[in-house]
């Protein structure tokens, strides 16, 4: 499955959730490009102007990397990728790599959520810098200020998250999204989940619409 959706609607929460319950494999671009970032490569040189500033990284480089990951991924019942695809081309280029393989996508799962819920959540997002566990300040806070209750590592505000970089990149999510939306539809695969409210009840939401359990 992919998982869609602006930032800050809970993609990375939720796919977490859901690929642990399904016992799959989580693969988040993002979360692959930070990790990239962190070594001091010529990829992380050319990634950083991009993920750093929230603009789209170049499809060609994303696909690369998500070739690589799913090419090299031991998950005997699937994956969830989440932050791929952006974009219609993105989506088609990973259908096209699938068909070779012979196979396809079970589902697209659209997380949706109004904007200001957007802002909101990710001004307060704190992530841990070892494990990646995502808190809230106002929703899910750390037992002890800035130290992650799961692994005892720092937490820390993403470059990315900072009010002028958020809107810039809810703008270019609006601005791909629609084609995107409509390829998937047609497709008869897509799942629109509300993520406002209780997070348990998004997640039986999703898992419900995805007729598991
Ligand atoms: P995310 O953690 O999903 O918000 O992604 C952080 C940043 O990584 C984005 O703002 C982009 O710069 C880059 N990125 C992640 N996934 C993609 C993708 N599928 N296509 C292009 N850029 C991406």
């Amino acid at each position: 499955m992919v998982f869609l959706g602006p930032p800050g609607v809970g993609k990375g929460t939720h796919a977490d959730i859901l690929a642990k319950d399904l016992k799959i494999t989580h693969y988040s671009t993002g979360d692959i490009f930070r990790e990239i970032l962190k070594s001091s490569s010529p990829l992380g040189e050319k990634l950083e102007k991009y993920v750093n500033s929230g603009e789209l990284v170049p499809d060609e480089i994303v696909f690369e990397t998500v070739q690589e990951v799913l090419s090299n991924s031991e998950s005997e019942n699937g994956w969830l990728l989440d932050g791929y695809p952006r974009n219609k081309n993105q989506a088609e280029l990973l259908d096209d790599y699938l068909e070779t393989d012979g196979k396809k996508l079970d589902w697209a799962v659209y997380l949706y959520a109004p904007n200001e819920v957007l802002i909101k959540r990710l001004i307060n997002r704190r992530v841990c810098r070892d494990c990646g566990a995502i808190y809230n300040l106002v929703n899910s806070p750390p037992k002890i200020d800035n130290i992650c209750d799961k692994c005892g590592g720092n937490l820390i505000q993403r470059e990315d998250d900072n009010r002028e970089t958020i809107k810039k990149r809810i703008a270019i999510f609006e601005k791909e999204f629609e084609p995107l939306k409509e390829y998937y539809e047609n497709k008869g695969i897509l799942l629109k989940v509300l993520a406002e409210g209780n997070l348990e009840n998004i997640a039986n939401n999703i898992k419900e619409g995805c007729q598991i359990g």
